[in-house]
């Protein structure tokens, strides 16, 4: 398999764009690669410029969970473009969309669209210090919630810091009211409540950590932090970016039975189109101008485009529960395979799967903790990525990124990778 255009274009690309991408995580700097550069997709495949076939479990990081190209959800974006993408002015579209995601989510009874995932945690963060009229917040090692300042925070030495920022150009000042505890660890939690609880004006939390490989929450951990916040009287927020409409129709929260406060939505819900959602209880989301005072806006919000697209995907995902079964019935049958490699092959390393999104983790024993992911061996991981690759498997070119199905996905498809997983894991080990 070569790159040669690929490498070629990664080359001319550094030339005008920062390290010749437009989001860090398309550069397979971390698996020592040029960048590969994407040509087209057909359900499950993607094509790149040198015309490799790829089985794609990038999924664009999340939103093709219909595959790629999917007709049912460019249906009519012809008309749209004919009837013009933006107005400027509010379009019958996005009332439909909203309807659908408030049945989908019973916690959300109002939404407000944005145009990223970042926007929308950034937003309700917003709104949730204009609701409780508190300034601290706390967020957890290895979620990832978008780029905005505030949530650009590792925690330091302790389990609960004050945390130091993961980006220059974020000031003191951004942070100072970000908390950060370790996910999964209950005993902190209740001790970041103990001491700052009536000050916390929101919890932010991905029920399924999604950005350091899939690490998903235990019960627990969720049903302490919706009492806590209850009876602290702050917000719950979950990040449903990556899990909403993902691991079930009504997201993790109902997979996990638990309601939180508010809820940020992106990636699937825009069909693959540039798109973010956040929503809750009404007498919060009424407190977003212009009825309230928490200031908020978007000149491309609610995008006809985007919402057309998105909403194929939704009612399409709302008719077809089977989608859901199908792709954990898949992952399942990955789980399985790779497990059996592993043991066959005597590799310390552990499957973690939810649903429809799973990883391989290179490191001994359970992974539910940040700290228990920053013990795996990144070296090999890049050397499993590229044996996978060089058999037509295209996974993130990170450790600490999911496996996404989508239901393109064949059973041929998933027979192959189960090959190319053992025939890697062999590889490894010589
Ligand atoms: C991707 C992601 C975001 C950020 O969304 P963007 O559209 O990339 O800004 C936020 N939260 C989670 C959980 C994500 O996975």
């Amino acid at each position: 398999m070569n790159f040669n255009k690929s490498e070629e274009l990664f080359n001319e690309a550094k030339k005008y764009i920062p390290g010749g991408v437009n989001s860090p995580v398309r550069a397979f700097q971390s698996v020592g690669m040029s960048s590969v550069f994407a040509r087209r997709g057909n359900g499950s495949k993607i094509i790149d410029v040198d015309g490799n076939e790829f089985i794609d479990y990038i999924c664009s990081w999340g939103p093709l969970v219909l595959g790629h190209s999917s007709e049912v959800i460019t249906k009519g974006v012809e008309e749209v473009v004919k009837a013009g993408v933006t107005f400027g002015l509010a379009t019958e579209i996005e009332v439909k969309i909203a309807k659908l995601i408030t049945e989908a989510c019973p916690s959300v009874e109002m939404v407000r669209m944005v145009n990223s995932g970042t926007e929308a945690t950034m937003s309700a963060l917003r709104l949730a210090r204009g609701y409780t009229n508190r300034s601290k917040i706390l967020k957890f090692e290895g979620c990832y919630h978008g780029h905005s300042d505030g949530l650009l925070v590792k925690s330091g030495s302790g389990t609960l810091t004050y945390g130091s920022s993961t980006s220059s150009g974020v000031s003191e000042d951004a942070i100072k009211n970000t908390l950060v505890a370790q996910y999964n660890d209950i005993e902190t939690l209740n001790a970041v409540f103990k001491a700052h609880g009536n000050d916390l004006a929101a919890v932010i939390v991905e029920p399924v950590a999604g950005n350091m490989g899939v690490v998903p929450a235990k019960e627990e951990f969720l049903k302490i932090m919706r009492k806590l916040t209850e009876e602290y009287g702050a917000l719950l927020i979950f990040d449903e970016v990556i899990t909403g409409f993902r691991v079930s129709y009504g997201g993790a929260q109902e997979v996990y039975g638990i309601k939180p406060d508010l809820s940020c939505f992106g990636k699937i819900i825009g069909g693959g189109l540039p798109v973010g959602a956040f929503g809750g209880r009404r007498e919060i989301m009424e407190l977003l101008a212009p009825v309230g005072p928490v200031y908020q806006a978007g000149t491309l919000s609610g995008n006809p485009l985007a919402m057309h697209m998105g909403y194929n995907a939704l009612t399409y995902l709302k008719d077809h529960p089977e989608v859901y079964t199908n792709m954990e019935e898949k992952a399942n049958k990955l789980e399985e395979g790779f497990k059996k490699a592993i043991k066959e092959f005597k590799i310390d390393a552990t499957v973690n799967r939810i649903k429809g999104m799973l990883n391989v983790f290179f490191t001994k024993g359970k992974v539910e903790t940040f700290e228990d992911v920053s013990k795996c061996n990144t070296e090999i991981y890049a050397k499993y990525f590229k044996l996978m690759l060089d058999q037509g498997v295209l996974i993130a070119p990170s450790q600490f990124e999911a496996m996404f199905l989508s239901h393109a996905h064949t059973e041929e498809d998933i027979e192959r990778t189960i090959a190319a997983n053992r025939e890697a894991m062999r590889q490894i080990t010589e």
